[in-house]
C-alpha cells in the first residue's frame, strides 16, 4: 500500500477540519428560496496526462453533491444554494482526461455541473477558504483510472458490449469463522447471507448493462478491509453489504438500511448494530484500529461526504423496494461507523434483511423464494437510483 505524503496528509487533515464544518453547517440551515452564492469562475488545469484540476470560484462556501455516471463517461457535481453568475469566466476546457463542461440550474437551487469525460475517472474533491486573493473555492481532482481508455480505440458499439455500464459489488456478511448471527433453529446469519448475495448476482448478470461481483463466494473469512479492497479492484460502482440481524427480544423484526456516518450514529441501536458488525475483523484476529494508508486517507478524504450523501439516497430506494417484500425495522435509512462502508469514492449501504432472532424471520430468511424476492428488491432500488441520477 502506497504511504501517502507528509505534505498530502497535512493538506487533507486541514481540508476535511474546514469541509466537515461546512457539512455540520450546512445541515443546521434550513433551505433557502434564492441561491445564496453564485459561481463566478471556472478554471481548470491539467499537471500531467493522468491529473485534470477543476477549481470552482464561488461567493461563499457551499455544500455539494458529487457522482459518477457512465455510458458516456462524467462527473456531476450539484452546488446547493447556488446561482451561475451571468459573466461566468471558464477557460480551457478539454484536458486529456476531460472533454468538456457544461452547467444548469436546477429548480431546487441546486447548480448542477456535469464535467464530459473522455472514459472513466476517479474524482476527488474539497473545499478552500479564502486565502490571499483567492475567495471561496471548491476544487475537484480527476484522476485517470488503470483502466482509462488504451491508445487503441473501440467502436462505441463494441466498447458497450465488452464494458459493462455498472459494476455492483455484493458483499455476504460473514463467513468462515465468524457465522454472525443465528437464529433459534440453527440457521446462520453468513449462509442466509451468502445464498441471497449469489441470488441477487445471478439476476444482476441477466440484467443488460449491470454486472456483479461477489467480496467472497464461499464459507470462507475475509476481512472488512479485504472486502472493500476487492471491490474497489473491480472498479464497483456500488458496494451493497447483506446481513441478517439478531435481538434479546424476539419480538424485534424487520430489515433496516445503513449508510456511514462520519460524525456518530443516528441512534442507539444503530451504533449497537455497528460495533456488532465490525466486531468480524476482531473475531478474524484483525484490529480494526491496525488502519493502513489505504484507510487513513479515505477516513480523511473529503468527497466521503459527497458519497454518503448518495449512499443516503441509494439507501432509501432501496428501502422503498426492500418495503414491497418485507416489513421494515426502520423507515429511514440509518447512519452508523461500519468498517465495511467506508470506501470514499463508492456508495455503499449495508442492509440487515430481517432478525433471525425472530423465529418467523427465520424461517422466512431460510425460504429460497423469500430469497428470491429480497435479492430482487434490492436489485429493483439500485436500478431506481441509478436511473434518476442518470438524469443529468
Ligand atoms: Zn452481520
Amino acid at each position: 500500500m502506497g504511504a501517502i505524503s507528509t505534505a498530502r496528509r497535512v493538506f487533507l487533515r486541514r481540508a476535511t477540519r474546514v469541509g466537515l464544518s461546512l457539512a455540520l453547517f450546512g445541515a443546521a440551515r434550513p433551505a433557502l428560496a434564492r441561491p445564496n452564492r453564485t459561481l463566478t469562475g471556472i478554471r481548470i488545469s491539467q499537471s500531467d496526462d493522468d491529473h485534470t484540476r477543476v477549481v470552482f470560484d464561488l461567493t461563499g462556501d457551499v455544500e455539494h453533491r458529487l457522482f459518477t455516471l457512465a455510458d458516456p463517461h462524467r462527473v456531476v457535481i450539484d452546488l446547493h444554494d447556488t446561482r451561475q453568475s451571468e459573466a461566468l469566466a471558464v477557460g480551457r476546457t478539454k484536458t486529456s482526461l476531460m472533454e468538456g463542461i457544461r452547467s444548469a440550474s436546477k429548480n431546487n437551487g441546486r447548480l448542477r455541473v456535469v464535467l464530459d469525460l473522455h472514459g472513466k475517472v476517479r474524482p476527488r474533491s474539497f473545499a478552500l477558504r479564502p486565502d490571499g486573493n483567492a475567495g471561496h473555492r471548491l476544487v475537484v481532482d480527476l484522476h485517470a483510472t488503470r483502466l482509462s481508455p488504451t491508445p487503441i480505440k473501440t467502436s462505441e458499439q463494441e466498447r458497450k458490449r465488452r464494458k459493462p455500464e455498472y459494476v455492483i459489488a455484493i458483499d455476504p456478511g460473514h463467513g468462515g469463522r465468524d457465522p454472525g448471527a443465528i437464529g433459534k433453529r440453527g440457521t446462520r446469519e453468513k449462509d442466509v447471507a451468502l445464498s441471497v448475495a449469489k441470488r441477487m448476482k445471478a439476476i444482476i448478470n441477466r440484467s443488460e448493462g449491470y454486472r456483479a461481483i461477489l467480496t467472497r463466494d464461499g464459507d470462507r473469512f475475509v476481512s472488512l478491509r479485504n472486502r472493500v479492497k476487492k471491490a474497489r479492484a473491480a472498479e464497483a460502482d456500488i458496494f451493497v453489504s447483506l446481513h441478517a440481524d439478531s435481538f434479546k427480544s424476539p419480538r424485534a423484526r424487520g430489515a433496516s438500511v445503513y449508510a456511514l456516518s462520519l460524525s456518530g450514529a443516528s441512534s442507539e441501536a444503530a451504533r449497537w448494530i455497528a460495533e456488532k458488525e465490525n466486531a468480524s475483523d476482531l473475531i478474524g484476529g484483525i484490529s480494526l484500529d491496525d488502519k493502513d494508508d489505504l484507510i487513513a486517507s479515505v477516513l480523511l478524504d473529503l468527497s466521503q461526504t459527497a458519497t454518503i450523501q448518495d449512499s443516503l439516497d441509494l439507501g432509501s430506494d432501496v428501502l422503498d423496494n426492500i418495503g414491497k417484500v418485507s416489513k421494515l425495522n426502520n423507515k429511514q435509512v440509518q447512519q452508523a461507523g461500519f468498517a465495511v462502508l467506508k470506501a470514499p469514492d463508492m456508495p455503499s449501504i449495508l442492509i440487515e434483511t430481517a432478525f433471525l432472532s425472530n423465529p418467523n424471520e427465520e424461517r422466512k430468511l431460510r425460504n429460497p423464494k423469500h430469497q428470491q424476492k429480497l435479492a430482487r428488491a434490492v436489485f429493483a432500488g439500485i436500478r431506481n437510483h441509478l436511473a434518476r441520477r442518470s438524469n443529468a
